[in-house]
């Protein structure tokens, strides 16, 4: 029994469509896939479709980009109803601050000398719903000004560097709610990545446990093996399902290969019996 329950697909910034994710998917030996694309629900139909064609199980979700103590934090929300008034107005502001942080990157890039316009960035994102940086950094290889994705990152797109421009995030607790009102269970993706420990701390962690969360994504590759086992006690220590998964984002994101981390059977379960009760309750 193998799931992987986080990745992303040209809706968002990953690179294959839906179908060919699920496709790979298969391919890769997975027994379930969650697609879970930054802040849009557009990719569930095309992967529903073809996961049912091609016999694996299907899982809808979805990275929603929020924002906890000025950081930024990304919560995996799965089994939501993508039409819950509340839930789209909040994922709205979240896209529209996608959009209107882009004319500042750009004209940093500018200022530093680099020519890209808006033009350039919507050709390379072609089916993306959900603009983000990868975006600018792929119009930047197609310019030649980087050689790939972690290149235009490390000199231009993260936070410390010259191109880096913050955006709207969705208030934490308020989109825990949202996700629970809109029939779904919520899991906070990658907790210890990228400095982002420092933000969720234990003591964060616990009160999002007593807040509505349900899981915790403990395997994923920007964690170290320390972080793995920690985080699989905090779990165990806060009754939260914990997950794994790859972060696949297609040939977007290299070490990220589906299927690369994985969520045990009994937590998929777990987190599938939470689904059913949130379904139930919700508003
Ligand atoms: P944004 O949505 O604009 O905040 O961009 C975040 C996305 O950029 C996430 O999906 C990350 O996977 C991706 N990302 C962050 N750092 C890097 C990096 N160094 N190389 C490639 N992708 C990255
Ligand atoms: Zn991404
Ligand atoms: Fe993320
Ligand atoms: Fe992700």
């Amino acid at each position: 029994m193998r799931a992987d329950l986080h990745t992303h697909s040209h809706c968002s910034d990953g690179t294959d469509s839906p179908r060919e994710l699920v496709r790979a998917a298969v391919g890769a030996g997975l027994d379930v896939v969650a697609l879970t694309d930054h802040d849009v629900a557009d990719g569930w139909p095309e992967a529903r479709e073809a996961a049912a064609e091609l016999g694996i199980g299907f899982l809808a979700g979805m990275e929603i980009s929020c924002a906890h103590d000025g950081a930024g934090v990304h919560l995996l929300a799965y089994g939501l109803d993508p039409t819950h008034p509340g839930l789209t107005a909040e994922l709205d502001r979240v896209l529209a601050g996608r959009r209107s942080r882009l004319p500042g990157v750009l004209q940093r890039l500018r200022d530093l000398g680099v020519e890209i316009d808006e033009a350039d960035v919507r050709a390379v994102a072609g089916h993306a719903v959900s603009l983000g940086r990868p975006h600018v950094a792929d119009a930047l290889v197609a310019v030649g000004v980087v050689a790939d994705r972690d290149e235009a990152f490390d000199r231009y797109l993260k936070p410390g560097r010259p191109a880096y421009v913050p955006r709207y995030g969705a208030p934490l607790h308020e989109t825990l709610r949202l996700v629970e009102a809109a029939g779904g269970v919520s899991v906070v993706a990658h907790p210890w990545a990228r400095g982002s420990r420092r933000v969720l701390t234990k003591n964060v962690l616990a009160d999002l446990a007593g807040s509505g969360l349900t899981g915790v994504e403990v395997w994923h590759r920007d964690h170290t093996d320390s972080d793995h086992s920690e985080l699989a006690a905090l779990a165990r220590d806060l009754d939260l399902a914990a997950t794994g998964s790859s972060d696949y984002h297609g040939t977007g994101k290299v070490g990220h290969e589906l299927g690369c981390h994985t969520t045990p059977a009994d937590q998929l379960d777990r987190l599938q019996a939470a689904m059913a009760a949130a379904r139930a309750g919700a508003r």
